[in-house]
């Protein structure tokens, strides 16, 4: 058994202090704001995140929370054609586990509650500052899930470009949670819905009976514009005249491309302190929780916190994970540009999608992945 401090309680400080504690480790979490919430924002949860939730026991509570879609419809910004469209409910058969989207909050109220039943001690309004005296705490690791901006990541690789302040993407997200009774009928779609523009895409799902999440993603514009389909417009009068979005810069940060970037000495990163992506895989907080139970997976045979056994399980957990956290972030970037096309390569993407959507779509090599072996 070792002792951990975990810095930030958003997904990834979460799900690590609940797979550690419920490996029998001493976990701290410390959060720097005086409440845990993440107001106005949904997020899906693939089948590759869907499996370790389950595995945690938190499938009947999730379920319960959330909302499976039927499917993914693929639309054209300009005019609502359909551009692709497959089903998400065979993710059960295919992979193991359902496709789920759910409010944020609600994921975390289950990961915090699962995690202090563990026996995790979560403590707010405690912001990690004082780093470089970490060596005289009485813990056997640090674990920075404190997130895109992290002192964590900050200080254990100050003074190379990893270590530096994120840069803008240039890319805006805006947020909007609806309740779908203000909507006509037509609108309240039980799908995954993405619209694809110019520099710019949508996406709306439905994250409970009663709720729908939206998200605009815009490239360069400062505020919300360009042209809509009649579907996409009226979803955006309709949060306009109710809740309105709230506005997100994205950001990158240069990809840790070494599992010496990882981890050094007793710290760790975990989540978008090791890996923000742009959300056009919707994976952030998935790399987070696989994160999680792959580090969890490393110090299930920590007898104790003595610093060689500790260092080994740290090293075990960024040897896993790099190569599979690059790959997705990359991706993401990838997904964007595919996303927000325009002229000849926007014409080649919708013929792509029109012939062979559904495959291009389904990404195995995403939601399959197991990467651990129990
Ligand atoms: C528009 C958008 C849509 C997205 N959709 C999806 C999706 O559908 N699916 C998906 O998997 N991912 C999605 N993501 C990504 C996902 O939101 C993030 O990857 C995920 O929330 C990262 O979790 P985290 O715990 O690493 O970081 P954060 O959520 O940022 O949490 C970090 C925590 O650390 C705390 N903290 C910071 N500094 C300190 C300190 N010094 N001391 C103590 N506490 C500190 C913060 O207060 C915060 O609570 C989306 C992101 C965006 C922007």
């Amino acid at each position: 058994m070792a002792k951990f401090l975990i810095a930030g309680a958003g997904i990834a400080g979460l799900s690590a202090a609940l797979a550690l504690a419920k490996s029998g480790h001493e976990v701290t979490v410390l959060e720097q704001a005086p409440e845990l919430s993440e107001v106005g924002a949904g997020i899906q949860l693939g089948p590759n995140v869907m499996r370790i939730l389950i595995d945690w026991g938190l499938g009947e509570p999730i379920l319960d929370k959330g909302y499976e879609p039927a499917d993914l419809v693929v639309r054209d910004v300009r005019d609502d054609r359909v551009l692709t469209a497959r089903t998400l409910d065979d993710a059960r058969k295919k992979y193991g586990a359902p496709h789920i989207c759910i409010r944020r909050c609600d994921l975390q109220s289950v990961l915090f509650s699962a995690a202090v039943k563990a026996g995790a001690v979560i403590k707010t309004d405690q912001p990690l500052n004082d780093l470089p005296n970490m060596a005289n705490q009485p813990f056997d690791a640090l674990l920075g899930c404190d997130g895109l901006h992290s002192k964590v990541r900050e200080h254990m690789l100050s003074g190379t470009r990893h270590g530096k302040a994120p840069r803008s993407s240039g890319h805006t997200a805006y947020r909007a949670m609806l309740n779908m009774n203000l909507l006509p009928m037509h609108l309240r779609s039980r799908s995954v819905q993405v619209w694809l523009g110019s520099a710019q895409h949508a996406v709306a799902y439905p994250v409970n009976q009663q709720q729908m999440n939206i998200v605009i993603v815009q490239e360069g514009a400062p505020t919300l514009g360009g042209r809509m389909s009649a579907q996409l417009h009226a979803l955006i009068v309709a949060v306009q005249a109710n809740s309105g979005f709230t506005t997100w810069p994205l950001f990158h940060r240069p990809l840790l491309l070494h599992p010496k970037l990882y981890t050094k000495g007793n710290i760790a990163l975990l989540g978008d302190a090791a890996h923000p992506m742009l959300p056009y895989l919707a994976q952030g907080a998935a790399m987070a929780i696989e994160d999680a139970e792959c580090l969890a997976q490393a110090c299930v045979n920590l007898k104790d916190g003595s610093q060689a056994n500790i260092h080994k399980a740290l090293r075990a957990y960024a040897k896993a994970r790099w190569r599979r956290n690059a790959r997705v972030q990359a991706q993401s970037s990838w997904q964007g540009w595919v996303y927000h096309a325009s002229g000849l390569v926007r014409y080649v993407r919708n013929a792509a999608l029109w012939v062979a959507g559904k495959q291009l779509t389904a990404m195995p090599w995403l939601y399959d992945y197991q990467h651990t072996k129990k």
